[in-house]
């Protein structure tokens, strides 16, 4: 497997991959791979004769006191795991690669960039928005593989992605989870013993939901009520946001449709957690 360090050899990698009839893949990551991640690259190297990882811990979708320095790094074995799972190449540029010096062009995806995680983390999407753009105009992938996991950012990036009319396509892959339900997410490593018992709440409102819309609930304001008094029993929570939300537009909805989103993020401790379903 290599390692490439400049946009521009990636370019190169790309074209040359292609030049020889190979589909090219491409999973965004900022590092400390997990399970989740390599559900990604797998499904990349299932459907793709060239598959890149790039692990970049981008700044911009940090906020100012947000995790950016100590966010976990673990280069090494993310490499191993990355090749493991089929990659052919690791993308880890510098910022300064990503962000040359007195860069001014960022993307706002108007609208939904303030919902969900964008209102409690501004900026959080225009970052990521503007580096998944870079990558996907250096690395020129086929397809680009993302976790349902993070479901506000796909409805960001497929928007931007129709909107600059860019030839990648987005696919989604499922929430890989621990099995206690727990999201896996780097941030876990963050969690004291208890606070990894408190977590399990979100994914205890996740299945809840899911039950009462299996037996045909379908009001949103009963649905985020039944999620609020769960998370109630485990005070040491802090609840962000409960929402259902059409997952295209990031629109709160008043019934639950197939396809609805429902999205939440607390606040376990100094760590701050997100878990979703897409209703059926
Ligand atoms: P991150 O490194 O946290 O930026 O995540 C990189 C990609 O992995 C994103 O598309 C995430 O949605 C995805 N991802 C993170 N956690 C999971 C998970 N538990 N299951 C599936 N995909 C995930």
């Amino acid at each position: 497997m290599k390692i490439i360090r400049t946009i521009a050899e990636l370019r190169q990698w790309s074209r040359d991959a292609r030049q020889n009839s190979k589909t090219v893949a491409l999973v965004p990551t900022m590092g400390a791979l997990h399970a989740g991640h390599a559900s990604l690259i797998r499904a990349a190297a299932a459907s793709c004769g060239a598959v890149a990882v790039s692990i970049f811990v981008n700044p911009t979708q940090f906020g100012p006191s947000e995790d950016y320095a100590v966010y976990p790094r673990s280069f090494e074995a993310d490499c191993a795991l990355a090749e493991g799972q089929g990659a052919a190449v690791v993308f880890a540029p510098t910022v300064e690669e990503v962000y040359p010096a007195g860069a001014a062009t960022f993307i706002e995806v108007e609208g939904l960039s303030g919902c969900l995680d964008g209102k409690s983390r501004p900026g959080h999407f225009r970052g990521v928005a503007t580096v998944v753009a870079k990558l996907l105009i250096a690395a020129e992938p086929d397809r680009a593989f993302f976790g349902q996991k993070d479901a506000a950012q796909v409805s960001v990036l497929r928007r931007m992605t129709v909107d600059l009319r860019l030839a990648t396509e987005i696919v989604v892959c499922p929430i890989v989870r621990e099995a206690d339900g727990l999201a896996l997410s780097s941030r876990n490593a963050y969690l004291s013993p208890t606070e990894r018992i408190q977590a399990l709440t979100l994914s205890r409102v996740i299945r809840q939901a899911e039950a009462l819309a299996a037996s045909g609930e379908r009001r949103a304001d009963v649905l985020v009520e039944a999620a609020r008094k769960t998370f109630a029993a485990e005070p040491e929570l802090r609840v962000d946001y409960i929402e259902l939300v059409n997952w295209a537009t990031l629109q709160s909805v008043e019934t639950a449709a197939p396809g609805t989103l429902f999205a939440v993020a607390a606040w376990v401790g100094a760590t701050r957690l997100i878990d979703n379903t897409i209703l059926p």
